[in-house]
């Protein structure tokens, strides 16, 4: 099969969805990898490096004779347009900002898939993009928060004194949640987290950090946050209140799948925290946890940086694209051997085939999604 990665030009990313060892794998499989050039030089690949695990560089991007189109973000309308029926996409598809590629991928015949529909179970973690590049973001919001700090981080007893482990909160335990956990314990912070799902309590403990219970108030218990209700958010706002103002450093993270992120941190709490104390917010893409947020930008309310980043995963993209490449090609391998079984892909019964199959052959073929287009119509 002819296999095209695109230059992730149109988002500004940094990352590319094929590294040159996963394009050597591909290779070794007999596919022919076609690179756009320079697809991988701000990730840290070279077209030399391509070329030496097997790839072919396209200097000029075409459409003409390709099978299936890898992506780290969803493909522009022109792009859909120029692809033949029966292209396959693999890419995640951000369909709750981005509806109207329904429309499109249905019309131009194209088969696709939405990576960032996987569902969240061990069976389909390995191809799971949305927990490999989350895990990195929670690392990095920890580490560029520690570099914009104005102290150290551990505690440090010198002959000139002893200084304290900084305080640092972390709102939302999910997967990038966990992982600043982690990289802030390491650096020797004082960590605490809350969430509001039940099962997050004993992850964040597992960790080492505290975790913040909202005394008396419902939990979440699926895999998923829900909206809360006012009774909670006030309990939230109580409890956030006392301990706000020893934190250094807060990361917030918390979203809720297909909707607005939660506003947690409200102008009273912004007044309460350090002077010189750091918010990072990686819920901004979503509106943000802090009602100061603006998306990929650093904004300063009573003393307090609040930053945002556009794509933190710019601040790590060899990381970032080889977990994504690896992601790519287990899902590949997944749905070849599944084609093997079945070449007619809208008949296989397997949730991960059933939950990103998104188009085939003209028709959608994701119920999720087509409620999601008719209630946008
Ligand atoms: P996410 O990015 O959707 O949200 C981040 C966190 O914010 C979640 O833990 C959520 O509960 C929390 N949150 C939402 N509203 C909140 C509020 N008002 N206050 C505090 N916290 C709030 O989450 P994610 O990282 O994508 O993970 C989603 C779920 O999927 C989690 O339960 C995670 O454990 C699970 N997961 C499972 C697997 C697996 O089994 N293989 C893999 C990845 C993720």
């Amino acid at each position: 099969m002819n296999l095209l990665v695109l230059k992730e030009i149109d988002f500004l990313d940094y990352r590319v969805a094929v590294t040159p060892e996963i394009g050597k794998r591909f290779t070794e499989l007999g596919h022919l990898v076609l690179i756009e050039t320079e697809a991988g030089i701000r990730s840290g690949f070279s077209n030399h490096d391509y070329v030496s695990a097997g790839c072919e560089i396209m200097f000029n991007r075409c459409f003409t004779d390709i099978d299936i189109v890898f992506s780290v973000n969803p493909l522009p309308a022109d792009c859909i347009r120029s692809l033949a029926p029966s292209t396959v996409v693999i890419s995640p598809q951000d369909l709750f900002s981005r509806v109207e590629n329904l429309t499109l991928l249905t019309e131009m015949r194209v088969t696709s898939y939405a990576l960032d529909l996987i569902p969240r179970t061990t069976r389909a973690q390995y191809m799971d993009i949305l927990s490999s590049q989350a895990n990195l973001a929670g690392y990095k919001a920890v580490i560029e928060a520690a570099h914009l700090l104005n102290r150290a981080l551990p505690l440090m007893m010198t002959t000139a004194g002893t200084i304290p482990a900084a305080k640092v909160l972390v709102i939302g335990a999910g997967v990038a949640g966990l992982q600043a956990i982690a990289t802030a314990k390491r650096l020797g912070a004082i960590v605490s987290a809350f969430d509001v799902r039940a099962a997050a309590k004993e992850q964040v403990e597992s960790l080492g950090a505290k975790f913040i219970d909202i005394e008396n108030a419902e939990r979440t218990d699926g895999v998923y946050a829900k909206r809360m209700t006012s009774y909670y958010k006030k309990m939230q706002e109580k409890k956030l209140l006392s301990v706000l103002s020893h934190q250094d450093i807060i990361i917030t993270t918390a979203q809720i799948p297909g909707k607005k992120a939660p506003v947690i941190l409200e102008a009273e709490m912004i007044k309460v925290m350090k002077t010189d104390s750091i918010i990072i917010d990686l819920a901004s893409k979503s509106g943000g946890n802090c009602a100061f947020t603006k998306h990929g930008k650093t904004v300063e309310m009573d003393g307090v940086t609040i930053v945002s980043f556009d794509n933190i995963l710019n601040l790590i993209p060899h990381d970032a694209s080889r977990l994504f490449a690896k992601n790519i090609f287990a899902f590949f391998e997944f749905l070849t051997q599944k084609m093997e079984e079945n070449p007619d892909i809208s008949t296989i019964e397997d949730e991960i085939i059933k939950a990103t199959l998104l188009t085939y052959n003209g028709r959608l073929m994701n119920a999720q999604m087509g409620r999601l287009q008719r209630n946008q119509c």
